[in-house]
């Protein structure tokens, strides 16, 4: 039996475009937090399952020309590697959907989609959700958690339409970074200080996943017994 849950929403911010400075920085520690941390005390620590043997993947690129979303579905999907690496976690893409935004629930719906063991990805116009303020580049979480496992069912991101149209020469870092952060999220990870962590709530145009959220997600990830 799955509970759904709305969540308090964790965004990531812009355009602070600044590259962190790692020099004469401590050692980097490896910290994360959980997505739940002070959300939801029963949440703490939920993540997906290595039991789930077909997570897909879904994107609504209505908002993008046909050639900015071929490129950012490959983008998209780097993410998406670079996490099951992580996590042991396997993401099936299963291609272009045309969903539903609820401004009210902020879900992501279609009359295809699963409802279960997927991840919805959206490029909205900004227009489109009072969330995507000036500086706010997107937004990701989970949507649906088995509360008695803790295990995370379902999840949506959700992608500001004119920061993947950008032709700035920042963009793509930018969107590799956000892609990852907000995934980050999906995975069930929380946002921490540290300026070299992808879950930094501020985009320093990072393209790898650090020990710290490489720990983490392996930490809320379910083995499969
Ligand atoms: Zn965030």
């Amino acid at each position: 039996m799955s509970t759904s849950v709305v969540f308090l929403l964790s965004l990531i911010a812009g355009p602070s475009l600044a590259v962190a400075d790692t020099k004469g920085l401590p050692k980097q520690k490896v910290t994360f937090s959980s997505f739940f941390d002070g959300k939801n005390e029963n949440l703490i620590d939920s993540g997906w399952s290595q039991c789930q043997m077909d997570i897909t993947w879904s994107v609504d690129t209505d908002a993008l020309a046909p050639k900015v979303a071929s490129r950012e579905i490959r983008r998209l999907n780097s993410a998406f590697e670079q996490w099951s690496d992580a996590t042991g976690l396997n993401f099936r893409f299963t291609g272009t959907d045309h969903m539903t935004y609820s401004t009210s629930t902020n879900q992501l719906t279609s009359e295809t989609m699963p409802r279960e063991d997927h991840i919805a990805v959206a490029f909205l116009p900004a227009r489109m959700s009072p969330l995507l303020s000036e500086n706010v580049y997107g937004f990701g979480m989970p949507t649906s958690v088995i509360a008695s496992t803790r295990t995370i069912v379902a999840g949506a991101m959700v992608v500001k339409a004119e920061i993947a149209r950008s032709k700035t020469r920042s963009a793509p870092n930018v969107l590799d970074n956000l892609y990852l952060h907000e995934l980050g999220h999906v995975m069930g990870l929380g946002h921490v200080k540290d300026s070299r962590s992808i879950m930094n709530p501020i985009i320093h145009k990072l393209t790898e996943l650090s020990p710290g959220e490489r720990s983490g997600a392996q930490s809320v990830t379910k083995l499969c017994n």
